[in-house]
């Protein structure tokens, strides 16, 4: 399960202190240290945890705690706002155009689970919010990125459109929403093409996307299994396309935590939604409390 070893040790540092009738600068010392290293463990960026430390620490020894008459379970309060103000509000909202149809650009590396969460996402709009969309493959370097798209789109009977392996991207993406617009569909979701690693030519192809379709939403796919290098992956994204949400995938594997807690401290946007399976329905609105509170126990 995810997050396993790190809630193990919170919850075991927690219940520490959770019935304490006195809490002294020496337990949340005590605390803190060891809600670091369990941290530190899980793979969550160094000054993030460095700054959370120090946030916890400042209110946990404050007066409101220090002379309240559960000082134990008003410390671990603490610890549980803090972890869910680390990972951002509630965020799941999905953009919607005054001027249909709505575009969302889909970015990430490939294997992060990019195609497979623009089915999700397909899927949700219609189930959740009884949208129509339009699926669009963009990624025409890989023949089997189209075929995928072409599954799912079957697989949720939903049209995808497509132009092959030899058209531009831009273009396909450009075509695309004026067959939204023939089609009456109010949302279009463009898959775009991923590479291995993070490379100049792939951002420079999704800048162009990006400047020409103008999205409304850009949402960009990482896999919560890589940890630290999520976070970093999420950073040069971010830095070129000034994404609008991250969708955090495979949170359903045996991730550490690390990506989940550090991505909106490192990038400033927030995680939107979590991928918890392979399956269409596996997509959920990404609640940092829930998560925080799933945690901590
Ligand atoms: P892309 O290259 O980014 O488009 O990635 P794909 O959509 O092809 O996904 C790569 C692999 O990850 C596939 O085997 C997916 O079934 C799998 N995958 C995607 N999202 C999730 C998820 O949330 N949980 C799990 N367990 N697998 C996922």
């Amino acid at each position: 399960m995810a997050f396993e070893g790190l809630a193990d040790r919170l919850q075991n540092t927690i219940k520490k202190i959770t019935g304490k009738g006195k809490v002294s600068e020496q337990d949340v010392k005590e605390m803190t240290r060891e809600i670091r290293l369990a941290l530190l463990e899980a793979d969550v960026n160094f000054k993030v945890v460095k700054d959370l430390i120090k946030r916890i620490k400042e209110r946990a020894v404050g007066q409101e705690v220090m002379e309240s008459l559960t000082p134990g379970q008003q410390v671990i309060k603490v610890v549980k706002e803090e972890l869910t103000e680390l990972m951002g509000g509630e965020q799941s909202k999905i953009a919607v155009s005054d001027k249909p149809p709505t575009v969302i650009m889909m970015v990430g590396l490939q294997g992060a689970g990019k195609t497979t969460t623009t089915g999700k996402l397909a899927n949700l709009l219609r189930k959740k919010y009884n949208r129509s969309p339009l699926l669009v493959a963009c990624d025409v370097y890989r023949p089997a990125a189209i075929k995928q798209l072409e599954t799912l789109g079957g697989q949720l009977s939903m049209p995808v459109f497509s132009m092959g392996t030899e058209a531009n991207p831009v273009d396909i993406a450009k075509k695309a929403i004026e067959k939204a617009k023939e089609d009456h569909h109010d949302y279009v979701l463009i898959d775009t093409a991923g590479r291995l690693h993070v490379d100049s030519d792939l951002m420079q192809e999704l800048t162009d996307i990006k400047e020409l379709v103008n999205p409304d939403e850009i949402f960009l796919v990482v896999d919560a299994m890589t940890g630290q290098d999520a976070v970093n992956v999420a950073e040069s994204f971010n830095e070129q396309l000034d994404v609008t949400g991250v969708v955090l995938t495979k949170l359903d594997g045996d991730t550490r935590g690390g990506a989940a807690l550090s991505i909106k401290a490192v990038t400033g946007k927030s995680i939107k939604f979590a991928g918890m399976g392979e399956k269409l329905d596996q997509l959920e609105a990404f609640h940092p409390e829930r998560m925080a509170s799933r945690i901590l126990g």
